[in-house]
């Protein structure tokens, strides 16, 4: 036989690990497509993996069966995730522990602010409740660094962005002690991200440019928590993307009724959400199978090819 045969194996890049992590508030449109596509591409073009998190811990908003569709929607265009699916309303237990711990650390603190009281400071907590020891049902807030001093203090908080570049938040200045468990005990979307981003050994995050804001909360509370368990803080490497907007220029989203993907359009979908996120594929791509579209752009990935524009038209028919 012949000895130099070589079969060709999948190799993963076991340093990076990227997910996409919808809300089951609504099916996927043209807006949350790019957003899968692109991070789905990042991971494969890396040959890393590319986890799937559903973020259910907010029932209230949810809609019935977006799940079932977004999954179907996932595998519809090709986009296979690897592994089990994490469903964060399994996560109840860890997120309690995390909040414990830093509770303990005296790190979050109780809060039973009356929302008259926080209406009226206009979006930045005062800190008011660290020192009062509140027990009775109150929301829990974490603590973030005071400025001190004239060195640059640990509230700064900053990154490059592969897409939008240099981003820098002051957490004291711009943020506030923010709430990581709400009075209704729901956990704060920060809290939930950032514990599973941890517990995923999550490397790289591509989304949309709308959570840019959120991202130095998220880097914060992961600090914390490694710090508090011991571990080496995880350097996290992210890239926000445009967002998608209609004519009116508004962001697509469900409440200003975005049109669902169509059925049976997957190709032109695909290729469409190539073409938004600046990888220019070539036009006879437009009618082939999705999977040689998606080797096609695997291959032909370039985040650099990605506006660094916070927004840019849908294509006409989304
Ligand atoms: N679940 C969030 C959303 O659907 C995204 C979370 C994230 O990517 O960090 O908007
Ligand atoms: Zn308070």
């Amino acid at each position: 036989m012949g000895s130099k045969h070589l079969v060709k194996t999948a190799m993963t890049n076991a340093k990076y690990i990227g997910r996409f992590a919808p809300s089951p508030t609504g099916t996927l449109h043209f807006g949350s497509l790019v957003c899968a596509l692109a991070s789905f591409l990042d991971a494969r073009h890396q040959s890393g993996r590319w986890l799937l998190r559903i973020e259910d811990i907010d029932p209230p908003r949810e809609i019935a069966g977006s799940t079932t569709t977004i999954l179907r929607q996932l595998s519809d265009h090709g986009l296979s995730w690897d592994g089990e699916i994490l469903y964060q309303s399994t996560r109840t237990e860890a997120y309690r522990e995390a909040i414990a711990a830093l509770q303990s650390a005296d790190i979050a603190y109780n809060c039973d602010c009356p929302r008259q009281r926080l209406t009226a400071l206009g979006g930045i907590y005062d800190g008011h409740c660290r020192q009062r020891k509140v027990i009775e049902k109150p929301a829990i807030r974490l603590q973030v660094p005071t400025e001190s001093g004239a060195r640059e203090s640990e509230a700064t908080i900053r990154f490059d962005d592969l897409i939008m570049g240099h981003y820098i938040q002051n957490l004291c200045s711009e943020i506030g002690d923010f709430i990581i468990q709400r009075r209704d005990l729901l956990f704060s979307y920060q809290l939930a991200v950032a514990v599973d981003d941890q517990f995923q050994n999550i490397s790289h995050i591509i989304r949309g440019v709308d959570l840019i804001y959120s991202t130095p909360r998220q880097i914060y509370l992961q600090k914390c928590l490694t710090s508090l368990s011991g571990d080496k803080p995880p350097t996290l490497t992210y890239g926000h993307l445009p967002m998608a907007i209609n004519a009116e220029g508004q962001k697509l989203s469900k409440q200003n009724h975005a049109a669902a993907l169509e059925v049976g359009k997957e190709s032109q979908n695909l290729w469409l959400a190539l073409q938004w996120l600046g990888q220019q594929p070539p036009d006879q791509l437009k009618n082939e199978p999705i999977n040689r579209i998606l080797d096609w752009a695997i291959d032909n990935w370039s985040i650099s090819r990605i506006s660094k524009q916070l927004s840019i038209p849908a294509p006409d028919q989304y």
